[in-house]
């Protein structure tokens, strides 16, 4: 259900798996979506080339087994553009989503060849049941019984602000790219939030022209870092085998100073240096226009060896989340998420530039300490936000919520999630998004057992698997999950 990167990676799993387990002159796969695209959501589907990939090409294959698969495809594509494309660039993530789509319909030729039925639904998909230990996707009136359901729906906007709804000049989600893009180019524009979201809409306002004062507001933590050139970094510290060791082999569980200590050695061993780490915590309210222009240089010089060491972590981050107690996790969240997410996801170089070009031209303005927007009048909106110790105002004709997803499924305005939570077939995840069984995705009921044969692979396992917001993880859960549905069904 959804055909978006974690649809388009599960159904590729499911027909390539499918050899493995004699099921091919067997199976049938349907793909629904509410709009009938692919690889049309939030990320993939933007159309402006502005919105690039966060993470360099190098690192996007959808195939784990065939690193080079992205780029290859790119150099096939784009070569008249320009010349071979680097494995370093940040491309348009619209080729992304046509690379996704290629691979899917490929594939899906494939399996025809070889017995295996791919159909597309064009239909949403608003309850999924039990039904004789199979399960029943329903589209509104239809049923469609199937053996497995595999639940790809993707992350959904918060409604953060809800006293704005309707409001003139208030666009709900930093997605909506196309009222982005309907904003008035000489008018004021306030942007909440601070993670690569803001960076989307802010690159998004530069590239259409706009010349009317922005300001980027956040609660607790200023623009991300940015980030370096490739370098490998072979992990000494964050490592299985250490990890397995502090945890005696998972019999029991990390506690976060234990997994936080280990990243610290790894830091300083790449860094070469002793960090000082109290001026890390503390850096998450420094003003950008004092950090951002030496970010820039440590970036372009290859000289933020941190950064390469928290990134070559990245395949390792939903294990340690696993082997880490649930307190170090609440702790976690709630004091070192947000200053984590600053240095980890950190933007790409050329996004960076950008934004310091509008900060230094004075069109750019970004405050940490934000507390409230209301409606003033007309058009106009007032925010607040405290820096020195004081209350400061401004106001601006639009403001675009870019504060991304909620963490909280009990407050999205999803008919499918409502539904499923309100029966009991999925339940809230204590540290966010849905429950499910880490190694398969199995979704986990309200009982605590997961008895329906339906899955979920995509952002709303946040809770469980950490970092979900990546090809990567998505990549390794659609593998995983076709794995443990193909193994029950055969
Ligand atoms: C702006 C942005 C940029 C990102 N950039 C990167 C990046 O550079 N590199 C990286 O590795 N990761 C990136 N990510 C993270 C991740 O790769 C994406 O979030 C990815 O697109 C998630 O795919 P998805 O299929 O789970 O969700 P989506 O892409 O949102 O797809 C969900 C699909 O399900 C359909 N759907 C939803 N509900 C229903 C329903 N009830 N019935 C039928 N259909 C339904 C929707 O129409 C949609 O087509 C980015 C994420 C975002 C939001």
């Amino acid at each position: 259900m959804g055909s978006g990167a974690s649809g388009i990676l599960t159904t590729i799993q499911l027909i390539e798996q499918a050899g493995d387990v004699d099921i091919k002159g067997r199976l049938r796969i349907q793909v629904f979506d509410r709009d009938g695209d692919l690889a049309r959501g939030p990320a993939y589907g933007t159309l402006h080339d502005c919105h690039i990939l966060n993470m360099r090409a190098s690192t996007m294959s959808m195939y784990a087994d065939r690193p080079e698969h992205f780029c290859d495809w790119m150099n096939v594509q784009f070569r008249e553009d320009g010349g071979a494309v680097s494995g370093d660039a940040y491309v348009p993530r619209s080729r992304y989503g046509r690379y996704l789509r290629e691979q899917l319909l490929n594939a899906v030729e494939g399996a025809q060849r070889q017995g295996v039925e791919v159909e597309f639904v064009t239909a949403e998909v608003t309850d999924c049941l039990p039904g004789s230990g199979k399960a029943l996707v329903q589209c509104g009136d239809v049923m469609y019984p199937c053996d497995a359901a595999v639940l790809c729906s993707g992350d959904i906007a918060g409604n953060r602000f809800p006293q704005l709804t309707d409001t003139p000049g208030y666009i709900s989600s930093a997605w909506q790219y196309e009222a982005i893009a309907g904003i008035h180019q000489s008018r004021s524009v306030a942007v909440i939030g601070s993670s690569l979201t803001a960076v989307d809409v802010l690159v998004m306002l530069d590239a259409l022209g706009h010349r009317g004062e922005i300001h980027c507001v956040s609660r607790l933590r200023s623009l991300p870092k940015v980030q370096g050139p490739p370098s490998p970094w072979e992990l000494q510290y964050v490592t299985r085998e250490r990890v397995e060791k502090l945890t005696e082999h998972g019999t029991r569980q990390a506690a976060l100073a234990e997994i936080a200590a280990l990243y610290r050695q790894e830091v300083e061993l790449a860094t070469g240096t002793a960090v000082d780490w109290a001026a890390v915590l503390g850096s998450a309210h420094r003003p950008v226009a004092d950090t951002l222009p030496e970010d820039i240089r440590e970036a372009a010089e290859g000289r933020n060896r941190w950064y390469a060491a928290l990134d070559a972590t990245g395949h390792l981050a939903p294990y340690l989340w696993n082997r880490m107690d649930d307190s170090s996790k609440d702790v976690f969240l709630a004091r070192y998420a947000s200053l984590w997410a600053m240095y980890r996801h950190s933007m790409p170089l050329p996004n960076a530039e950008k934004i310091w070009r509008m900060v230094r031209e004075g069109q750019l303005h970004a405050h940490t300490g934000f507390r409230s927007v209301t409606r003033a009048s007309g058009r106009s909106h007032t925010l607040t936000y405290v820096a020195d110790g004081r209350e400061h105002e401004i106001t601006a004709d639009y403001v675009v919520n870019a504060t991304g997803a909620s963490p909280d499924i009990t407050e999205l305005d999803d008919p499918l999630i409502s539904n499923l939570l309100h029966a009991g077939r999925l339940r809230p995840h204590r540290h966010g998004g849905i429950d499910v069984d880490f190694a398969t995705g199995q979704v986990i009921g309200l009982d605590g057992t997961a008895s329906m044969p339906m899955y979920f692979v995509g952002p709303l396992t946040r809770g469980v698997h950490f970092y979900t917001h990546s090809v990567e993880t998505l990549r390794t859960n659609a593998a995983a999950t076709a794995r443990a549905l193909l193994r029950d069904l055969d």
